[in-house]
């Protein structure tokens, strides 16, 4: 599994040309996107896309994001291409964007776990671009992570997670966005937002005009309207607990547990410590500086042994909708 290190901004040709190939011949390869690291495959191969949930251990029920170049491309797997989709790909393509829309027979049903829905999203980072355009064929890729598991935000992180499981891991530094893109239905008369991303409920609101934003999670073993929406995700091997100021009487109760069998606790805080704990990481107290460093925050307190993580929970606003729904996940 070798790991080709690349300049994120202008990525070195061979390497992206090596990457083309591996993915034309039906085999998965992890590379940044400007959410999270992808793990990819030839979204029209369906052998090709077996091996992202074999690799990831992930069930069968739970669909893959379709990565494109551009809106052409997007156009063409989805039949049919809904009005709205143009404004939102317009106003925030390539970006950290999912639509869900009605597929192209070009999807195999693999991908979408039977649904007659496909998500797709056109990445703005240039090593995703670049692969993209060398493979020439659509690249179904969800999070390059061990289902269920914390995402990547970095190279490393996949290669601790999957590192003996793909042949190629192109490495483009830390990504800039850190938590997944936002998920938009538009498979049905009223939009849907199916996962909270880095842009605003309001915005895309405002621009759709009307939004629905579910609530819950769907039934275990049904086919989810989105992957999102598994209750447990993104967890740390740790448990993760939230606490909602210093005087949070859960702190102590979990403090004095974690004490009587000698676990090693670590914090993750903007703003208020929770007391004594062996491991802190502090993440910047405004939403897009936390996503970005969320990811890493949670290898790290990991890595370094934390068997109870305590999180200081981030406000309830429509600003921090993204974080927390990654946070409540992770610590369900
Ligand atoms: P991840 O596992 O992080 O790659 O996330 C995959 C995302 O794909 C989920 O959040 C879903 O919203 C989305 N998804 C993929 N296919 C579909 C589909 N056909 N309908 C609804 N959501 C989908
Ligand atoms: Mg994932």
């Amino acid at each position: 599994m070798p790991t080709l290190r690349v300049d994120p901004l202008t990525p070195d040709p061979s390497v992206i040309a090596r990457a083309a190939a591996l993915l034309r011949n039906g085999e998965v390869v992890a590379f940044p996107t400007e959410t999270v690291y992808g793990l990819g495959a030839d979204a029209t191969n369906p052998e090709a896309v077996r091996r992202i949930f074999e690799a990831k251990g992930r069930p069968a029920y739970n669909p893959l994001i379709v990565h494109v170049a551009d809106v052409a491309a997007a156009r063409r797997l989805a039949a049919p291409w809904p009005e709205a989709a143009d404004a939102l790909a317009d106003r925030w393509w390539p970006g950290p964007l999912t639509l869900v829309v009605r597929k192209s027979p070009a999807i195999p049903d693999i991908v979408t776990a039977g649904l007659p829905t496909v998500a797709l999203r056109v990445p703005s980072h240039p090593v995703a671009q670049a692969i993209l355009r060398a493979a020439g064929v659509p690249l179904a890729a969800p999070s390059a992570n061990l289902s269920g598991q914390t995402s990547a935000s970095q190279a490393r992180h996949v290669e601790k997670s999957l590192g003996d499981r793909v042949p190629l891991i192109i490495d483009g530094g830390p990504t800039e966005v850190g938590i997944e893109s936002a998920v938009v239905d538009l498979s049905n008369p009223t939009p849907r937002l199916l996962r909270p991303g880095s842009i605003s409920r309001d915005d895309l609101a405002r621009l759709l005009g009307q939004l629905e934003v579910p609530s819950g999670a769907a039934a275990p073993g049904a086919a989810l309207p989105s992957p999102g929406m598994l209750d447990r995700h993104y967890a740390p091997a740790a448990e993760l607990v939230l606490y909602s100021g210093s005087q949070d009487p859960v702190i102590h109760a979990r403090l004095a547990a974690a004490r009587a069998e000698g676990a090693r606790v670590g914090a993750l805080v903007h703003h208020t410590l929770p007391g004594a704990c062996e491991t802190i990481v502090a993440l910047p107290p405004e939403p897009a500086g936390y996503a970005r460093g969320l990811y890493q925050a949670l290898h790290e307190l990991d890595e370094r042994g934390c068997r109870l993580i305590l999180v200081e929970a981030p406000p309830a606003t429509p600003a921090w909708a993204a974080v927390r729904d990654r946070l409540v996940r992770a610590s369900s």
